[in-house]
């Protein structure tokens, strides 16, 4: 089962190219040794941050980009969200069973005799289970007010998933209530955390439409990309709503990727995914500290990069498309700007409409959208 989390918006392999990267002048790398080994050798920081290299695609990666304290929090988050994301995707665990885990995992999470055995489609992913103890104590050594915000949006997240286990994404507006679930919660408990880290404005905490909006661009991005990932799994995520209109089953645009109507579904998904954008340059305008920035600005660029090489492109049906190799690490290693990403999203804003008919329904979306989009990204700077 793929865990659907929060998806990385990188690709594996770019990702490990990243991770061998010197992020200013302190060797970055992901331990040689299974993780199963390392737990008796590592204290339960060093082993959580370990964890996070072996369980996250691309999040250890950006995550170097915070300050130590702010890192440590968002390290816990992230595995905790992991650890809870594990659960929800385990197909093997007895449904009912599940459903109450998933619902009192915020619990499990301030209980340091808690740990879970052979849960987990992925070996790192069972081992961080089996020893989420030191998860456990390692949030509770962090502040107060961030455990706060770890909780409660654990707390919400299960009870999402939980009522998703029973329901399929259906409409349009399961699609965004899912998403928001798994990944528009994300980005409102990491603004709550720069709040509370003092980095970034109180204020910032309070706008959740927007830190929502950055969490369903990247998850719609990386729906969109697995397509064919995850249609041969127990669940999918497109809405039946749009690919409906296309086709009498989901598996349709795999047998048949050049089919005019495969590739208008797939459009219209993308087109969807895009509605995020503005309110993800209005977010970004407001983050003040620089490594919070980098932290939130990146991920977002590889999205848009990605939806770019994904749209009218068959090969998305077929397989998993490349973006291009080096934008991550450009991204990472020279220090990214509001002027620069602005200039990346206006740049690759110009692709859909290059790959677009004009006088077509969806040419015209596209221009709305731009003007849009081109209007926040023009707004001079506060
Ligand atoms: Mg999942």
């Amino acid at each position: 089962m793929i865990p659907t989390l929060y998806k990385s918006a990188l690709h594996p392999r770019e990702v490990r190219a990243l991770l061998k990267l010197t992020l200013k002048g302190q060797q970055f790398t992901i331990p040689k040794e299974p993780l199963a080994q390392l737990v008796s050798k590592l204290d339960d920081q060093a082993f959580c941050c370990a964890a996070l290299t072996k369980v996250s695609r691309s999040f250890a990666a950006v995550i170097q980009q915070l300050p130590e304290d702010l890192k440590n929090a968002v390290c816990v988050f992230y595995l905790v969200l992991r650890a809870l994301d594990t659960i929800e995707d385990d197909m093997q665990f007895p449904q009912e069973e599940k459903l109450k885990l998933l619902r009192s995992f915020h619990i499990h999470t301030q209980d340091e005799n808690f740990t879970l055995q052979n849960v987990g489609d992925h070996e790192d992913y069972r081992i961080l289970l089996e020893h989420y103890d030191k998860v456990v104590r390692f949030f509770k050594s962090l502040d107060d007010h961030y455990r706060e915000v770890i909780v409660e949006i654990t707390k919400k997240m299960g009870n999402g998933m939980a009522d998703f286990a029973e329901k399929k994404v259906v409409t349009v507006k399961d699609y965004d209530l899912y998403c928001h679930y798994v990944a528009g919660l994300v980005g409102v408990g990491l603004s709550d955390l720069f709040s509370a880290s003092g980095l970034e404005s109180p204020d910032l905490k309070e706008r959740h439409d927007l830190s929502n909006s950055m969490g369903l661009f990247l998850q719609k991005t990386n729906i969109i990309r697995d397509y064919h990932e995850d249609l041969f799994s127990d669940r999918t995520f497109w809405p039946e709503e749009i690919w409906g209109k296309y086709a009498d089953d989901l598996s349709y645009f795999t047998k048949n990727p050049h089919d005019p109507k495969s590739l208008a579904c797939l459009n219209e998904m993308v087109m969807n995914a895009l509605t995020h954008l503005p309110d993800v340059v209005d977010y970004l305008r407001l983050l003040k500290n620089k490594s919070v920035f980098r932290f939130a600005a990146i991920p977002q660029v590889m999205a848009i990069a990605t939806l770019a090489v994904v749209f009218n492109n068959p090969k998305t049906f077929t397989g998993v498309v490349k973006v291009r190799k080096g934008l991550a690490a450009r991204l990472i290693l020279y220090d990214l700007s509001l002027e620069e990403t602005l200039k990346y999203f206006k740049k690759y804003s110009r692709v859909f409409l290059r790959k677009t008919p004009k006088n077509t329904d969806l040419h015209k979306q596209l221009s709305e959208w731009a003007a849009t989009l081109n209007r926040k990204i023009e707004m001079p700077e506060k």
